[in-house]
């Protein structure tokens, strides 16, 4: 990796490279990151030619770190997934006609729409919402606002809705949305104006029981109540209150169900107490890595602490720590929200990517964004359990490498189906005017996903196959079932 020289003279260092994210990180200089806590790992605004001209203030947003992302090529995620759906139909021969209709989305919806920003101009973006399958019930899926979303990522992440919600048996369908933005670029303000305006774009393409969006990346509770007041003020007053589940994931004042916030990190650490149990495996001192410290991962290490857990190693779009001796899941939660990611964290060392995914340890968390283990990662590894926190973390090569190595795996469709099971008891409770305690939605939960777990496993000993086709296999034969009853209109 080569530095990259700027007009003044200095160099920009490569501060991490990573051919399975595609990206390359930059780094120019480190000035106070004490002084603001607007600190951010990538900007994407402007191309490599224009990185000296150092931030540009187009949201009038100071930073005090400047790195830059330049987006190579992008696998295709979607191409991934249907590779996926078709090894599943091959195994278990299912029926190649409904196999068809379940390798296409149903709804594509991409909306342009414009913001105005703090300083009055106008920035016009572009919003996508794709909703993949509703034959088990209404579309269920997250938004995300990230830089890198687009209709590929968003096709891929709504048809593995799909398969979530028909492993876990919930009455939903599949769908997912976003935004391409990265929201570090805007102020609050500016990014109440962004949701909304999108809402208002998507308009009755949502709605409580047709499509129901839920937090994902970087999108949180006080987003969805944004997006559950634009909704509700655009239609008729008697239907308001009986619109309140339009998204799940809300604010408990608003609607949200206790215990949907950890759902998604209590789901995976239930799936690992399951494997645990299964292979006579003692939780208590073993160690794990983390590798995304937000909603999803966060939760995983604070519940995992709870079993005597060690947290060694974490790694963040800001870099990557270690500390052999263990990192105190709640410190680090608290040094995050403070510092907006676990650089510079005084209790760990800091150590780069591939230090990270070579750490030894029992088990690894990816609870980040997709194609982070790769041929290249995956052959770093050194545990006996990947349980997936993130959606599509592993690619096609890097699940070859998986397997060779004989680590086992709790593949994301069924490992961080939480979030969408505890979003469906929010959408009960919202429906039935209902308040659920927190250890009877946690009772509910765990029923739910184990009984998912078990099915996997054993569809996986059935047809000796690995986890992942296993799970397909477990959606697979629900939707097959459901479309061979009540046959294709007209
Ligand atoms: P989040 O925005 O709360 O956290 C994302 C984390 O990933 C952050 O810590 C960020 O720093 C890290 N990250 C981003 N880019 C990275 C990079 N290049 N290298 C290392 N780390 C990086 O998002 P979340 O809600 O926790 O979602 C994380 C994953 O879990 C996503 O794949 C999401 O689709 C999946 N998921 C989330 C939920 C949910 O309920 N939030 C449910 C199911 C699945």
């Amino acid at each position: 990796m080569k530095n990259i020289k700027q007009e003044n003279g200095q160099e920009l260092k490569p501060l991490r490279t990573s051919k399975e994210w595609k990206l390359l990180y930059y780094q120019h200089g480190r000035p106070g990151l004490e002084e603001g806590k607007k600190f951010k790992g990538l900007c994407n605004y402007c191309d490599l030619q224009s990185l000296c001209g150092l931030p540009k203030p187009e949201s009038g947003l100071w930073r005090c770190e400047h790195y830059r992302a330049k987006v190579w090529e992008k696998s295709s995620l979607h191409e991934y997934v249907l590779k996926l759906l078709a090894k599943a139909q091959g195994v278990n021969n299912f029926d190649r006609d409904i196999c068809k209709i379940i390798a296409e989305t149903m709804n594509e919806i991409v909306v342009h729409f414009p913001v105005k920003m703090d300083d009055d101009h106008i920035k016009v973006l572009t919003g996508y919402r794709v909703q993949h399958n509703n034959a088990l019930g209404p579309f269920k899926g997250g938004l995300r606002f990230h830089p890198m979303v687009d209709i590929d990522e968003i096709r891929a992440l709504a048809t593995m809705m799909t398969w979530k919600t028909a492993i876990v048996n919930i009455p939903f369908g599949g769908a997912k949305g976003g935004i391409q933005i990265d929201p570090a670029d805007f102020s609050p303000k500016e990014l109440e104006r962004i949701t909304r305006r999108f809402t208002f774009a998507l308009g009755n393409n949502i709605g409580p029981d047709y499509d129901i969006p839920a937090p994902d990346v970087n999108t949180n509770p006080k987003i969805m109540a944004w997006i559950q007041d634009t909704y509700m003020s655009t239609i008729p007053p008697d239907e308001r209150n009986r619109s309140i589940h339009v998204v799940t994931g809300k604010p408990i004042e608003s609607g949200g169900s206790v215990g949907r916030e950890k759902a998604t990190g209590q789901g995976v650490v239930f799936c690992i107490e399951k494997w645990a149990q299964d292979h006579g495996f003692d939780l208590k001192g073993a160690t794990y890595i983390v590798q995304g410290y937000g909603n999803v991962g966060s939760w995983a290490a604070r519940l995992m602490k709870m079993n005597g857990s060690r947290l060694i190693a974490v790694e963040d779009v800001t870099g990557a720590i270690r500390n052999k001796e263990g990192i105190d899941p709640d410190d680090l939660a608290q040094y995050v929200k403070e510092h907006g990611g676990v650089v510079d964290y005084p209790k760990a060392q800091a150590v780069d990517h591939e230090v990270f995914f070579n750490t030894k340890a029992d088990i690894f968390i990816p609870a980040a964004l997709e194609n982070a283990i790769t041929r290249d990662t995956a052959e770093l590894l050194n545990v006996k359990l990947v349980a997936e926190g993130a959606n599509g973390p592993t690619d096609e090569e890097g699940d070859k490498v998986l397997q060779r190595k004989k680590i086992d795996v709790i593949p994301d469709i069924l490992c961080n189906s939480g979030g969408v099971i505890v979003s469906y008891f929010e959408w009960l409770q919202n429906k039935r005017s209902e308040f659920w305690e927190l250890d009877e939605v946690d009772a509910k939960l765990k029923k739910i996903i184990v009984r998912a777990y078990e099915k996997v496993r054993d569809a996986a000993q059935k047809h000796r196959v690995d986890w992942r086709t296993a799970a397909q296999i477990v959606a697979l034969y629900r939707l097959e079932m459901v479309y061979k009853e009540r046959g294709v209109f007209p």
